[in-house]
């Protein structure tokens, strides 16, 4: 085979040097918007099937550079894991995101707020990070969920079975975030304190397309009714998949349908219109 010639190998050697530069510069900025607390909250509704019921807000980080614009969680928030920032970021949206379900009402009088967890805080003192923002905030531990991956469940360790427990005892939830996209075993399941399955987009996405995917969602959802726990399907995007959702006995839907993500006011207000009418 010829080997390719110097122009290209140049090329390539740029192409992952403008990886890493950007990825830096991301991190740098990263940093700073950490230390001058410029990591923002935005909300999303968890809606019950039954009776469409706001169950809960999900809290996503934001986060805006003045050089760089609008990142995106995808982006930063892998960056922030492979450095210890993620530790703050997560500290700051969970206690953000505690003192807003604390002393939101009206349309959203007693929601749970749903916090994303990253494994790098479980090896961390996470059990006192969360301990602190529930005491410090006033929020009720049963209106916490905590949003986990597989990996946590999968990584060790009784340490994270004793934390997980700790927290469960106090009433926190714990969600299991896109379930079925990775390997979880289900002896995973029965072995820690779970309460909810949020399924995975990817299944969601395929429902109106696949009966296979139709049988997958249906057969998780007996599941986890089996062990008594609640279904959420993520990334609900038209009225067809909430129709087969509703079929296959789903509990909770979330997704653009049901409201798109955005500031703590702006949902607010999206409520109270939906009340009104
Ligand atoms: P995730 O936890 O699976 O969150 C759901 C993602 O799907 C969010 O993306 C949300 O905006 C998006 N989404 C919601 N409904 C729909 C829909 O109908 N269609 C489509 N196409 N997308 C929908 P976002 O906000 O960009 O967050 C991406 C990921 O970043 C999250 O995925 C989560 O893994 C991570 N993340 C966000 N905030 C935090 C955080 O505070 N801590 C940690 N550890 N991770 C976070
Ligand atoms: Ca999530
Ligand atoms: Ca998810
Ligand atoms: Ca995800």
């Amino acid at each position: 085979a010829k080997r390719d010639g110097p122009g290209s190998l140049r090329l390539f050697d740029r192409t992952l040097l403008e990886e890493a530069e950007r990825r830096w510069q991301i991190e740098r900025a990263l940093r700073l918007a950490v230390a001058t607390s410029r990591i923002e909250v935005h909300y999303q509704p968890i809606v019950r099937l039954a009776d469409r019921r706001v169950l809960a807000l999900e809290a996503l980080a934001r986060w805006t550079d003045p050089q760089l614009g609008p990142i995106s969680p995808a982006i930063f928030i892998p960056i922030a894991e492979e450095s210890s920032l993620i530790n703050q970021i997560g500290k700051a949206v969970l206690m953000q995101a505690c003192c807003d379900a604390a002393a939101w009402d009206g349309a959203l009088a007693g929601a749970c707020v749903s916090v994303n967890l990253s494994p790098a805080q479980f090896r961390s003192e996470i059990a006192t990070v969360v301990e602190q923002a529930l005491v410090i905030s006033g929020l009720d531990p049963s209106r916490l969920i905590l949003e986990i991956t597989e990996t946590v469940l999968m990584q060790d360790s009784g340490t994270t079975l004793q934390t997980l427990n700790q927290l469960s005892e106090k009433g926190v939830g714990l969600a299991i975030d896109d379930f079925g996209a990775g390997y979880t075993s289900l002896a995973y399941l029965k072995k820690f304190p779970v309460h909810k399955i949020k399924l995975d987009r990817s299944f969601v996405s395929d429902l109106e397309d696949s009966e296979d995917s139709r049988l997958i969602v249906e057969a998780m959802i007996r599941l986890a009714h089996v062990l008594g726990l609640q279904t959420v399907a993520e990334g609900v995007e038209t009225e067809a998949q909430l129709a087969f959702l509703e079929r296959l006995g789903c509990d909770e839907v979330q997704g653009y349908l049901l409201g798109r993500p955005g500031p703590l006011d702006r949902i607010l207000a999206a409520r109270l219109r939906a009340a009104a009418n």
